[in-house]
């Protein structure tokens, strides 16, 4: 595996195996790997003929109040698991590669930018990871490129973004990997002490917690909302949003009948936590609810 830093030596090593047709897949993260990323990783390797991994931490997406500099950093380390996973290049860019001096475009995508991360983090948030996605995407020109469910919006904004722009990619997005305890890795789970670690499950009691009540055949998100916070409240955590979305638009759902995504954020001590469900259950005839005809987590899908 090769490290580069620069957009020019980077484009000069894919010229050749995209001229012999070799199919090249892009997985962007900001290091730091945890079993999230490597899945994401083993994906593209199973799937594609070039793996190139990008590092890069964003500083444009970070929200104000939100400190980069804090956010952790292990390059060698992120080296030597994306080397045994077998990537073939990871793409650690400079700040300045990124952003040279004048730099002064921004992608935004709207609608779905606007609720949820983009309501309580800010606007500037999704609008540093559609621009920097946007510049990865047209650095690589990859034929894939590989996202985690764990931010499902980010899915959502990224789906729309290189629908709108005729970005010419496959954007693949592959299930939560987890905890033990069902926490979504996250490489913000670094900054939880023993005490936030152990109350940090609340999310995904919470989430299991509506998940269990659409299995009894209740199909109205106050109810579902309800059930998660009384469990998240056992661990004395209280969500910033909670809520039963449709997973392709992201609004509001009147009902659960068909697909649904229950979405959550809390702060837990000093990290800021998001995570998610998909439901799937119809709302049936009186006499047989709670027949659920679906699973929660689904595999990649393309
Ligand atoms: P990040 O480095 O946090 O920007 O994440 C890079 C990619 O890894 C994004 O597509 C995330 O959605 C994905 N990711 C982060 N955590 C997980 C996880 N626990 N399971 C699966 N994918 C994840």
């Amino acid at each position: 595996m090769r490290t580069i830093r620069t957009v020019s030596e980077l484009r000069a090593q894919l010229r050749s195996p995209r001229r012999s047709g070799r199919r090249i897949g892009l997985v962007p993260t900001m290091g730091a790997f945890h079993g999230g990323h490597l899945s994401l990783i083993r994906r593209a390797r199973a799937a594609t003929d070039v793996v190139v991994v990008s590092l890069f931490v964003n500083p444009t997406q970070f929200a104000a109040g939100e400190d980069v500099r804090a956010y952790p950093r292990d390059e060698a380390r992120d080296v030597a698991l994306a080397a045994e996973l077998g990537a073939d290049i990871l793409f650690a860019p400079s700040h300045d590669e990124v952003y040279p001096e004048g730099f002064a475009t921004t992608v935004t995508v709207d609608g779905v930018t606007q609720v949820l991360e983009g309501a309580h983090r800010g606007a500037a948030h999704f609008r540093g990871v559609t621009t920097v996605v946007t510049k990865l995407l047209n650095m690589v020109s990859p034929d894939a490129a590989y996202f985690g469910q764990k931010d499902a919006q980010q899915a959502v904004v990224i789906r729309r973004l290189v629908a709108d722009l005729d970005i010419g990619v496959d954007i693949v997005v592959c299930p939560t990997v987890r905890e033990p305890d069902g926490l979504a890795m996250s490489s913000r789970n670094a900054y939880l002490d023993p005490g936030d670690r152990a109350r940090a499950v609340a999310l995904w009691r919470g989430l299991k917690a509506a998940e269990a009540t659409v299995d009894e055949g209740e199909r109205e998100p106050g109810a579902l909302v309800s059930a998660a916070r009384a469990a998240m409240a056992e661990h004395d955590v209280d969500p910033e949003y909670l809520e039963i979305i449709d997973p392709d638009t992201l609004s509001p759902l009147a009902e659960v009948d068909g697909d649904a995504l229950i979405v959550v954020a809390a702060k837990i001590g000093p990290a800021r936590l998001i995570d998610n469900i998909a439901v799937r259950a119809s709302v049936a005839p009186a006499g047989q609810r709670g027949d659920r005809i679906g699973a929660a987590e689904a595999p990649c899908s393309a």
